[in-house]
């Protein structure tokens, strides 16, 4: 018996809820709930469309709500909770896991609403308390965060013996055919490359402007493209648990279109999260009154929704990690891992593009591994922290085969 709770009914959980079908051997008890049911029972009907059969269960829950979790676990019981909600529910679902004796994992760092801020010390800070409890909880567990930090270990273990630079390198050379549009939710997208970049050299971090620096990096099946540093949450474990690293980098693509919409969202003020007055008609039609909105939120709900992009999205993704340094003998080696990600494959399978697809395949790994009793130990981890191999296999299997490219120009420096 493997009882599972997916938390979100988004482009990511949907395509994690189609993976967890398929594994039926593994994931024996499922539930989806979610702000929204009927997105849950969409899933539902989307699996049950492709595979002709989902047992399912669904539920409502608001996720900001400890109470409100803590009800939903006692009903169904859930062995581990999958939060693929946002960011701002990680340490309410950590809280609710804790109150009722629930293993926990996510994909993205918490974030507090009031300030676009990424790093992991307020999900760090629950170790002990997860330690105590016995339970085991699994912090980023996507692509990016996620993989990337899959393949760090994956290369400590088997080629090196020291690393001394990582860039991870993300590039979606997709067409989504529409003027602009993010590829998850808008809201969290925007705060994310809106931020300062930041780096880590020689034990130190540096901070940059928002996307300052930018290079052409060529990715493969793809060729060059304009990649951007940014700062990356994954980066903060990394350096830790791999302090023989230098040098540590996050870059991604961005269109000279996307940046060009993007400049005019902020020089109008549409990237503010902190809330303005604005006049609105009452419900009831009596006259206007002032409401408060935050203009971020309010372009999320005027952009299209990443969840609609599938359709009409070609290209593919290459994501991956370059690493130098030593390896087992001492001699000097450079190493690429990645992967590349059809938004059409991704699309005809789970009816989701391929950012969706590359962050939700390994949300199921990491439930898988978790299920299988491969990674679990009390406390709050990071995927790194865990036996790459079983993960890696996992990859091949279920869509996402990587590649290795030894001994070949990282083209960083
Ligand atoms: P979506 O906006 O498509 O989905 C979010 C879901 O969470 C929606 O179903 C939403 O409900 C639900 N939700 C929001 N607030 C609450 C709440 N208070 N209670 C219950 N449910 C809630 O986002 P994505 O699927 O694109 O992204 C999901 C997560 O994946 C995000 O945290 C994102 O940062 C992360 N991510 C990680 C990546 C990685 O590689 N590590 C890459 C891409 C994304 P409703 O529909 O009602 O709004």
């Amino acid at each position: 018996m493997s009882r599972l709770l997916i938390i979100g009914a988004g482009g990511v959980a949907t395509v994690a809820a189609h993976k967890v079908a398929q594994n039926p051997d593994v994931f024996t008890d499922v539930m989806i709930a979610s702000r929204t049911v009927a997105k849950c029972d969409a899933v539902v009907e989307s699996i049950k469309q492709k595979m002709g059969t989902c047992n399912f269960q669904t539920a409502q829950v608001d996720a900001d709500s400890v109470d409100q979790l803590c009800a939903l676990f006692r009903s169904f019981k859930p062995e581990l909770v999958l939060n693929l909600a946002l960011p701002y529910q990680d340490l309410t679902i950590m809280d609710a896991c804790l109150e009722c004796g629930v293993n926990y994992m996510d994909t993205a760092n918490y974030e507090p609403r009031e300030e676009a801020h990424f790093e992991y010390s307020w999900q760090w800070a629950y170790r002990e308390r997860f330690e105590k409890a016995g339970l085991t909880a699994i912090l980023g567990c996507g692509f990016d965060p996620g993989v990337s930090g899959i393949y760090t270990a994956y290369a400590a273990k088997h080629h090196f013996g020291e690393m001394h630079t990582l860039d991870i390198v993300d590039c979606n050379a997709g067409n989504h055919h529409k003027a602009f549009a993010t590829n998850f939710n808008p809201e969290i997208n925007i705060r994310e490359i809106t931020q300062k970049g930041l780096y880590y050299k020689d034990g130190k971090w540096i901070e940059t402007e928002p996307l300052e620096i930018h290079q052409p990096l060529t990715y493969p099946n793809v060729g060059p493209r304009e990649s951007y540093l940014m700062h990356h949450e994954e980066l903060e474990s990394l350096v830790i648990n791999y302090p023989t690293i230098r040098l540590a980098r996050f870059w991604m693509t961005f269109g000279q279109q996307y940046l060009t919409y993007l400049d005019v969202i902020q020089n109008l003020g549409m990237s503010r999260i902190d809330e303005i007055e604005y006049e609105a008609p009452k419900a009831d039609g009596s006259g206007v009154e002032r409401v408060k909105i935050v203009p971020l939120q309010f372009l999320k709900a005027v952009l299209p929704n990443p969840q609609d992009l599938g359709e009409n999205y070609d290209g593919e993704t290459s994501i991956g990690c370059r690493i130098s340094g030593t390896d087992k003998e001492g001699k000097p080696l450079t190493y690429y891992v990645y992967n590349n990600c059809s938004h059409q494959e991704a699309y005809r399978e789970t009816g989701m593009q391929g950012i969706s697809y590359t962050t939700g395949v390994p949300a199921t790994i990491g439930a898988m591994m978790f299920f299988k009793g491969l990674w679990r130990k009390p406390g709050v981890w990071n995927v790194e922290q865990f036996d790459p191999d079983p993960f890696m296999e996992q990859l091949n299997k279920q869509g996402l085969p990587w590649h290795e490219i030894f001994n070949e120009n990282l083209e960083l420096v």
